[in-house]
């Protein structure tokens, strides 16, 4: 990961800015962290303004997309700012230079051409797969979807993380036709995440809600979890991402959702499972 302060905030924090690390932003941190591969190659980066994202930075080259010129666009540099005083106190004064190196340039997405824009979806930008298809309202749910499913839970918080961290990249889609219908109520899935992971639809725009979204982000992390081990003929892994998000709720708000028990036989079974939940979040 590197660490790449603002000048402005470097000189704020007179020089500390680089005492940033995973999980521990510094507040109101200004700047850009990029993440990088095993090999030493770029793979993501934020773009940061007092502490929040602003955007997210992609390498071009890795990237299928063109560079669209009606988009507004930044060179990013690396610049090297040093300070150097004399002797151990400042009797005899300081002087600075700065060196700049070219990085690479990135463009906003859907940008305003000014360079005052700034997206109200910030979270949807960070992983909106150009393929997608939703409208600017359907963009605006899915915003507040992600940031309800990122704030309700810390669990779910580090998986919206690892989920970034690992270059997430999705094509959403309104699809009436989701593939799976309920056997009991005979409706189609409010959601679905395709065989692949890179497709998530929604049957309508009002199924645009947390709850859907967290379900299907849960099964992007199984895939990333489990890697080729991952098989959904195979797995029970839906059985895995209800446990996972009854436990969240239940250590949220103290008692048991049971999402899991729509495809439970009887209610001596929902009784037992509810209590284990428990256990779990209370040990
Ligand atoms: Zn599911």
């Amino acid at each position: 990961m590197t660490v790449i302060p603002d000048k402005n905030y470097l000189l704020s924090k007179k020089f500390d800015g680089l005492s940033s690390h995973y999980r521990n932003w510094q507040n109101n941190f200004s700047g850009m962290i990029l993440y990088h591969k095993l090999d030493g190659s770029f793979s993501n980066g934020w773009k940061f303004s007092e502490g929040l994202v602003v955007s997210s930075v992609k390498c071009k080259e890795l990237s299928d997309l063109p560079i669209e010129l009606t988009k507004s666009c930044l060179a990013w540099y690396y610049v090297v700012w040093i300070e150097i005083c004399d002797g151990n106190n400042s009797t005899k004064g300081c002087y600075e230079y700065e060196t700049w190196y070219y990085l690479y340039t990135t463009c906003d997405e859907g940008g305003g051409g000014d360079g005052g824009y700034q997206s109200n979806t910030p979270n949807v930008d960070l992983i909106y797969n150009a393929s997608s298809t939703l409208s600017s309202s359907q963009k605006q749910k899915l915003e507040t979807a992600i940031v309800e499913f990122k704030t309700k839970s810390p669990i779910f918080a580090t998986i919206w993380q690892s989920l970034i961290n690992n270059g997430l990249s999705l094509k959403f889609i309104i699809n009436p036709y989701t593939p799976v219908i309920d056997p009991i109520t005979g409706v189609r899935a409010p959601a679905a995440i395709s065989a692949d992971g890179t497709l998530i639809e929604f049957r309508e725009e009002e199924c645009i809600i947390s709850d859907n979204l967290e379900e299907e982000l849960i099964h992007k992390y199984q895939r990333n979890f489990y890697g080729s081990q991952f098989v959904d003929t195979k797995r029970n892994f839906e059985f895995e991402t209800k446990v996972i998000r009854d436990y969240c709720f239940a250590k949220e708000y103290g008692y048991c959702r049971a999402v899991a028990a729509y495809n439970f036989q009887s209610q001596e079974v929902i009784d037992s499972y509810v209590i284990w939940i428990l256990d779990l979040v209370l040990s």
